[in-house]
């Protein structure tokens, strides 16, 4: 499975897919993979850090 962030209201789930529209805010917006994919990094299946990042600063990382 792998975990999304939506891109307008920060929403986190996870999914085999991401969905068309947002199960929170409903809205039809892109999905970001926060999965995590250190298993001994101890977090819950996503990654805090991917997470705590703003789309806008995609083009920076
Ligand atoms: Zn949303």
């Amino acid at each position: 499975m792998t975990w999304w962030k939506c891109s307008n209201c920060g929403y986190v789930f996870e999914a085999e897919k991401p969905p068309e529209k947002c199960p929170n805010c409903g809205e039809i917006c892109t999905f970001y993979d926060v999965t995590c994919y250190t298993p001994e990094c101890g977090c819950q299946g996503y990654d805090p850090k991917l997470v705590a990042r703003r789309p806008n600063e995609e083009s920076r990382f």
